[in-house]
């Protein structure tokens, strides 16, 4: 792979009011992200970066001016890593996003940061200082080969033992389990293998959209051909009984092993430290929250 190409940019602010479901601001240290994920949801980026690049190889790396009064901020939750990955290699030399934590230290800020990397344990110390503060790790299938056709990021066993360490720690921390590939994802292994080591795991299916989609049916042909009719019957004809099929099925499985299963829950609700952890189904949940915002 060739290096990135590496631009310093000077920004307004650092942070963005936002309508996620998990915080009231954005937070994105980075501009593109060099994780270059197959299927990357932030891809739809590029066209306000000015960069004739593909995504995937550049970023750009913020700096602005020190937070004034960062205790405004107290209370308030802060989504750290919505279209960036906030630890992305480039962090390893810029430190932006320990730069921007160290700026929020002692604010009271309820910080949420989303990963795929485990060199967010170099800032454990500084992370575990704030309160309730919640450190998920996308983690979609326990194959090394499939997670490397996929993304750039660290390994999936490096993400998980960062996830154990931060919650040997004291620090809450969340299995995303994105995007579940049809067929592939194996949900189950993953619900096993975490739930000692986290408080929550997020579910959200794969969308196909824009230009990864194309690429995304290719690999499936060239590498699960067998799988080819399910895709085409979920992204060519939008038919969503696998995903019917999967909520009712992990439901059940949940009872089993005795997790509780929601479906687009409250995040703000704080669960027991030291309870197993809750399943938070968000299939489909942007075109939930659309349909909810048209019914007010
Ligand atoms: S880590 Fe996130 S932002 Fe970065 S390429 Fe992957 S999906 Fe996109």
């Amino acid at each position: 792979m060739t290096e990135p190409l590496i631009r310093e940019i000077c920004v307004k602010s650092i942070l963005s009011k936002s309508n996620l479901p998990v915080g009231e601001y954005s937070v994105n240290p980075y501009v593109g992200c060099t994780h270059a994920c197959q299927y990357c949801y932030a891809s739809f980026m590029k066209r306000f970066t000015g960069h004739p690049e593909p995504w995937g190889t550049f970023i750009d790396v913020k700096y602005w001016k020190e937070i004034k009064n960062p205790e405004k901020y107290a209370g308030k939750e802060l989504f750290i890593g919505s279209v960036t990955d906030p630890y992305n290699p480039q962090e390893e030399q810029y430190r932006r996003t320990r730069a921007l934590l160290e700026q929020l230290k002692g604010s009271g800020a309820k910080i949420t940061i989303a990963t795929k990397s485990d060199l967010v344990l170099r800032d454990l110390d500084l992370i575990r200082a704030f309160p309730d503060a919640l450190v998920s790790w996308s983690v979609n299938t326990l194959d090394e080969a499939f997670c490397r056709d996929m993304d750039r990021a660290a390994s999936i066993s490096r993400r998980l033992a960062a996830m154990k360490a931060f919650y040997h720690a004291g620090v809450r921390t969340t299995c995303f389990i994105s995007p579940i590939f049809p067929g592939i994802t194996e949900v189950k292994a993953i619900i096993q293998q975490v739930k000692q080591q986290c408080h929550f795991i997020w579910l959200e299916n794969l969308n196909l959209r824009g230009g990864y989609k194309t690429v995304i049916m290719d690999y499936i042909q060239e590498k699960y051909p067998r799988l080819l009719p399910l895709y085409h019957e979920i992204y060519h004809q939008k038919n969503r009984s696998y995903w019917n099929a999967l909520d009712a099925d992990l439901k059940a499985f949940a009872a089993e092993t005795g997790l509780d299963y929601a479906v687009n829950d409250d995040l703000s609700s704080l669960r027991d430290f030291n309870a197993p952890p809750l399943i938070v189904n968000y299939f489909y949940h942007e075109q939930i929250r659309k349909s909810a915002k048209i019914q007010k």
